[in-house]
């Protein structure tokens, strides 16, 4: 058994669908085929749920967006269309049915509500387009199998009973091949669940976890985990082989090819991951498993844009100790915050974390006790298997204001050229520098 996980970029057109089918036809057995929603759907959708929170007039406009999208892809997939158009009405019936009423005000439960849809949708029309090509398949409801706390919009997996389920409801006997959604989940009462943007990749590692799957592929637009980010660098190259512990690495500093908590079932089953093109199907992509020697010809780079370093200093001058970083990790884990980097010096401690509005939060609430510089519009790169040559090329002429050297990684905070403005003070407590 083998699970195939395909993105929205591989669904966005009907032509894509197309190829998508035809990998699908070349495998054809024991297949579980994993799919998120078509294209930027999902964005769509956000919008949706923002708009009917914010009672707009515009909701039912972005509703009629969606369903054009959808049905002017199954227009050119399809000649008779009255059997999938029956059952994606009956989806829209249910999306119109939660518009119509007052929505609660928890935000992320509304949002899980209606985001499902997305993957709801393009599963349908997939495994609509198969039974009309004659590649029999099952269409699976994944919410019936995979089951998550409470936490919307980030379920975590009971795992338990999310492995008995999947046993039973995976059963490939009536069909050889079985179409279900990625990213989304239920939970125990059965209300839906999200498991973060991007999370189909780990919808797929679950699937084949709970299965002992021999392998899990991830279908996507480039040729597999190249070393750089080719729409910013040049010169990039394919990683041939990579084992779980640097793909984790990867997807922690911040490579967006796979979703990090994708790899941690594979790695506990020792089940390969492949990652490969939709566009060359042929071609042998990145194989990541737990080979243990690899051979990385050129330095990894992962940049990530539009990072604040925030500098915590307590005012009473007293260390940063294990007191007073507790109470900054406090703060951090009850907003929800990821640090991306973090450096400490006797009296200050800095963090880097993803630019957004909950940095004034963050002051907010450490304020009365610290003094608190921060810094915005900055780069963090960082360059695994770092060679002398890369880092001078990354870093020449900019302005660095963190530096941190480890055996494999090099990490550079550096400030967008552009940008040697003083920031606007936020308060007296802190000081944009
Ligand atoms: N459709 C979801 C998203 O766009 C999940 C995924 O694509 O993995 O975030
Ligand atoms: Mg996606």
């Amino acid at each position: 058994m083998i699970v195939y996980k395909f993105g929205g970029a591989s669904v966005a057109t009907a032509e894509a669908i197309k190829n998508v089918s035809q990998i699908i036809l070349n495998e054809k057995t024991n297949l579980v085929v994993v799919i998120s929603a078509m294209g930027k759907m999902t964005n769509k959708f956000e919008e949706l749920v923002n708009a009917y929170l914010t009672n707009s007039i515009n909701t039912f406009n972005i509703l009629s967006e969606i369903k054009t999208y959808h049905q002017d892809i199954i227009n050119k997939l399809f000649t008779s269309k009255n059997e999938v158009n029956l059952k994606l009405n009956n989806k829209f019936t249910e999306i119109e049915n939660i518009l119509n009423i007052k929505p609660s005000n928890n935000f992320d439960l509304e949002y899980d509500k209606l985001v499902c849809f997305g993957e709801i949708i393009s599963t349908i029309i997939v495994s609509e387009y198969l039974n009309k090509i004659k590649i029999k398949n099952l269409w699976i409801d994944i919410r019936n199998s995979i089951i998550t706390d409470n936490f919307y919009r980030d379920g975590r997996i009971i795992w338990e009973i999310t492995e008995k389920n999947i046993q039973n409801n995976f059963e490939l006997t009536s069909a050889n091949i079985l179409i279900t959604q990625g990213f989304i989940a239920s939970s125990q009462e059965g209300n839906s669940i999200t498991l973060g943007r991007e999370g189909s990749d780990f919808t797929a590692s679950i699937i084949a976890y709970c299965l002992n799957a021999e392998s899990v592929t991830i279908w996507k637009d480039v040729e597999g985990i190249l070393n750089a980010d080719p729409r910013i660098f040049q010169n990039t190259v394919k990683i041939d082989t990579l084992n779980y512990k640097e793909t984790v690495e990867l997807a922690y500093y911040g490579a967006q090819v796979i979703h990090p908590k994708t790899i941690k079932p594979l790695q506990n089953k020792n089940i390969t991951l492949f990652v490969k093109s939709f566009i060359f199907p042929e071609k042998a992509g990145t194989i990541i498993n737990n080979v243990k020697n690899l051979n990385i010809l050129k330095p990894i780079i992962i940049l990530k844009d539009n990072q604040t370093l925030i500098s915590i200093s307590p005012k009473d001058f007293s260390f940063i100790d294990e007191l007073n970083i507790s109470k900054i990790f406090n703060v951090l884990s009850t907003l929800k915050i990821k640090v991306n980097l973090m450096e400490n010096s006797a009296v200050s401690f800095s963090i880097v974390v993803d630019s957004s509005d909950k940095i004034t939060k963050i002051i907010e609430n450490l304020k009365s006790t610290y003094s608190i510089k921060y810094n915005t519009n900055l780069k963090l790169i960082t360059i695994r298997h770092y060679n002398q040559e890369t880092i001078s090329e990354l870093t020449l002429n900019k302005t660095i204001l963190v530096e941190q050297k480890t055996r494999y990684t090099a990490r550079y905070v550096i400030q967008n050229t552009n940008n040697n403005l003083i920031n606007e003070l936020y308060n007296a407590d802190a000081i944009a520098v």
